[in-house]
């Protein structure tokens, strides 16, 4: 049976520490960093993301703003308040919650939002950093996955790892972070053949798609670390991931569990993010 990454216990920690750091920057600083989230709608689930955030910065805290604007809101309302917050030296952190309404461009919103406070890791730049191994902000889910097998004392270096997805936010940032840390990576996506006979190469797995027990048990290689980001619904309208976790478990040498792994460790690490966006533009301005 696989050892199970507590990934609830692990946030805990990395928010504990980012409340340390947190208090060392106001006492270094006379402010505290500061997370200011835009939403934009009022889609149901976008709500309930921010409103966990909010809490969550409130906790350690962190300064900052939620600015709740109307559905009707337009692309150019929405970039001129990214602009003022790009000027503002008390924003360290800005996330436009995603995703915005149809008349808005997101593309447009993630290149107008400063790099230096880019605490999703989405702007180009940011990504190209993280490829080029330059320092920048890394998006949160990814940043959490690599922690979460730090944690659990899983070997990268010269491991064989497969990460299934390839969007920007996840599946790509993840690849990049497994390189840097000397992992062989191949991304599998939906055009992948025989998805299974790759999986099964993989020392550490990280499933990164959004749908339901697409990695079966026997795609698991015997041992191996499987990370699972997926968040869907099953037939019972339950929480899941993209694993067959009972299977899965049976093979795996490490597992993550959904709910309870990957998903508490994107709000901690959005913490930990803007804490470092902090320290990088005070540092910079020096
Ligand atoms: P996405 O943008 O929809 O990307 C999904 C990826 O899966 C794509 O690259 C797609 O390939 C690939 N894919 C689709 N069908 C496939 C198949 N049959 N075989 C292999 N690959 C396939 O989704 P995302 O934003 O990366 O999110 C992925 C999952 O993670 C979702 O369930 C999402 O809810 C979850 N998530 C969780 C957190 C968290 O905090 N836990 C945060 C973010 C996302 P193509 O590129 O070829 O289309």
């Amino acid at each position: 049976m696989a050892q199970i990454i507590d990934g609830k216990a692990v946030a805990q920690k990395v928010r504990s520490e980012v409340k340390a750091g947190v208090a060392a920057f106001q006492a270094a600083h006379g402010r505290a960093p500061g997370l200011h989230v835009v939403l934009v709608g009022d889609d149901p689930a976008s709500a309930v993301y921010v409103r966990n955030k909010e809490a969550a910065a409130q906790e350690v805290a962190m300064a900052g703003k939620v600015y709740r604007l109307p559905a009707s809101t337009s692309e150019a309302e929405l970039l001129e308040l990214v602009r003022q917050l790009n000027a503002d030296d008390t924003v360290d952190g800005i996330l436009v919650q995603f995703p915005v309404p149809a008349q808005i461009n997101q593309t447009r919103v993630i290149e107008t939002i400063s790099p230096a406070k880019d605490v999703d890791g989405l702007h180009p730049l940011s990504a190209g950093a993280l490829w080029a191994g330059a320092e920048g902000l890394v998006s949160c889910t990814p940043a959490g996955c690599m922690r979460l097998l730090r944690e659990a004392g899983v070997e990268l270096a010269g491991k064989n790892a497969v990460v299934v997805g390839r969007s920007n936010l996840v599946g790509k940032p993840i690849a990049a972070l497994l390189l840097a840390e000397n992992a062989t990576v191949t991304i599998a996506h939906s055009k992948t053949r025989d998805l299974g006979a790759v999986c099964r190469q993989a020392d550490v797995l990280v499933a990164a798609v959004g749908r339901e027990a697409i990695i079966k048990g026997d795609y698991v290689k015997p041992g191996a670390a499987v990370i699972d980001v997926g968040m869907n619904r099953n037939a019972a309208g339950k929480l899941c991931g993209d694993v067959d976790f009972e299977a899965a478990e049976k093979v795996a040498g490490y597992i993550t569990k959904v709910p309870g792994g990957v998903g508490p460790m994107t709000i901690a690490c959005l913490l930990e993010n803007t804490l470092k966006a902090a320290k990088m533009r005070v540092s910079r301005a020096r």
